[in-house]
C-alpha cells in the first residue's frame, strides 16, 4: 500500500488528485493522510470529494474516508471501466480539476468514454475550461488519444452551474514528446468573458491589456454570456505559436477592478513572453502525469513552481520514473522524464 503525506510540499488538492489518477492508471491502492493540510480549510472540499467519487466510479474502487472535511482517505481500485460518466461538483468548485483526475486512466482505457462535468468552469487557481480545450487536450493528443470538448455553459464562483462535455478516444499506450521551442507567434486572441455584468467591465479590461502588452491583436473582443447561473468575469489571453498554444487568465472578483484583472493577466503573459519557453508554469505541472505515463518526455518551462516539484514527487510514488531539471536561462529550465512506460 502506497502511503501519501498530503501535507508534503505544496500541500494542496493536487497531491490527492495525482494520487487518485495514478492509482487508477497503475491499479496500486494508496492511503493519504493530512489532506490539504497546507490550506486554511483543510480536508476534502466539494471539488475534491467529487474527484474522489469520480475516481471511485471509473475504478470501481473501495474507498474509506470520502466525506467533506476528511483529512484521511484510503483508495483501492479495480480495473478501469470506460463509458459514459456524469460528475457534478454541486457547488462552484472546479469541474476541470475533476476531469483531470480521471483523464489519465480514461486515455489509456480499453474503450472510448464520454464525460459530462458540472460545477465551476472558470475558477481562480484552477485551469479554466478554455485552457483545457485550447492548451491541455491538444497537447495530450500528441501522446496519442483524441478528444472533442464542448462548453455548454460557463460556471463562475460563487453560483457555479457550468457544464461541459469531453469525448475521449483512448490509445493502448501514450507516446512521449519533446517541447523545447514555441516557434513563431501566429495568433494572439484576448476574450473578456462577461456574464450578468456590464459589458464595460470587459471593455476596460481589453483597453488596459492593450496598454500592458505589445502584441499582435487578432480578434480581441468582449464576449457577453447569456446563459450562466450567476455573474462572472474572466479575461482569457490565448497565444498561438507554431509549436504550442498557451493561455493565461485574469479572474474577475468582487472589489477587484477591471484594470487589476487585466494587469494580472498581462503579468503572466509578460513573464511567459520574456522567458522564451513553450510551457508556462501551470501547464508544466499538468504535463508531468501524461509524460511520466509515456515513459519519456522533455520540455522547457519557467522556473518550476511548488505544484511542479510536489507533483514530481507524488508521481514517483506510483511510477518508476526519473526526472531531471536543468537550468537553461534566467527563468527557464528543461525538465526531462525517463522511466517505465505504463
Ligand atoms: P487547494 O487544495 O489549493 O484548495 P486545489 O485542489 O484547487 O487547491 P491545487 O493543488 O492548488 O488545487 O492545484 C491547482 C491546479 O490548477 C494546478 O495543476 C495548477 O497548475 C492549475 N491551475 C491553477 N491556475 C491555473 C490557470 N490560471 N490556468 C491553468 N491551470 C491552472
Amino acid at each position: 500500500m502506497i502511503a501519501i503525506d498530503g501535507s508534503f510540499g505544496e500541500g494542496g488538492g493536487q497531491i490527492l488528485r495525482t494520487s487518485l489518477a495514478l492509482s487508477l492508471v497503475t491499479g496500486k491502492p494508496f492511503t493519504i493522510e493530512n489532506i490539504r493540510s497546507g490550506r486554511s480549510r483543510p480536508g476534502l472540499m466539494r471539488q475534491h470529494l467529487t474527484a474522489v467519487c469520480a475516481a471511485m466510479d471509473v475504478g470501481q474502487a473501495t474507498v474509506n474516508g470520502a466525506e467533506i472535511g476528511s483529512q484521511r482517505l484510503s483508495f483501492a481500485p479495480q480495473p478501469v471501466r470506460a463509458g459514459c460518466f456524469h460528475f457534478s461538483v454541486g457547488t462552484a468548485g472546479s469541474a476541470t480539476l475533476v476531469l483531470q483526475t480521471v483523464l489519465p486512466a480514461l486515455i489509456v482505457a480499453d474503450e472510448p468514454s464520454s464525460v459530462v462535468l458540472e460545477g465551476g468552469t472558470h475558477n481562480p487557481y484552477a485551469p479554466p475550461y478554455d485552457f483545457i480545450d485550447r492548451v491541455f487536450l491538444p497537447l495530450l493528443s500528441r501522446s496519442g488519444p483524441s478528444f472533442a470538448a464542448r462548453l455548454e455553459r460557463p460556471g463562475f464562483y460563487p453560483a457555479g452551474g457550468g457544464r461541459f462535455a469531453v469525448e475521449i478516444i483512448p490509445v493502448p499506450q501514450l507516446c512521449g514528446f519533446e517541447l523545447l521551442e514555441r516557434g513563431e507567434l501566429t495568433h494572439c486572441e484576448a476574450r473578456a468573458l462577461v456574464a450578468q455584468l456590464p459589458r464595460s467591465i470587459g471593455e476596460r479590461e481589453l483597453t488596459r491589456l492593450r496598454k500592458g502588452l505589445s502584441l499582435k491583436q487578432h480578434n480581441w473582443r468582449v464576449e457577453e454570456i447569456g446563459q450562466s447561473r450567476g455573474p462572472g468575469n474572466a479575461l482569457v489571453v490565448e497565444l498561438v505559436y507554431e509549436q504550442v498554444t498557451e493561455l493565461f487568465t485574469g479572474f474577475g472578483e468582487r472589489r477587484v477592478t477591471a484594470e487589476t484583472v487585466a494587469d494580472r493577466a498581462a503579468k503572466q503573459v509578460g513573464r511567459y513572453l520574456a522567458a522564451g519557453v513553450p510551457v508556462g508554469p501551470q501547464l508544466a505541472d499538468q504535463l508531468l502525469i501524461p509524460l511520466a505515463m509515456a515513459g519519456w518526455g522533455k520540455f522547457r518551462t519557467v522556473k518550476p513552481t511548488a505544484h511542479t516539484t510536489t507533483n514530481l514527487e507524488v508521481i514517483k510514488q506510483f511510477l518508476d520514473v526519473e526526472m531531471s531539471i536543468e537550468r537553461v536561462g534566467d527563468d527557464a529550465v528543461e525538465i526531462e522524464l525517463n522511466g517505465e512506460r505504463r
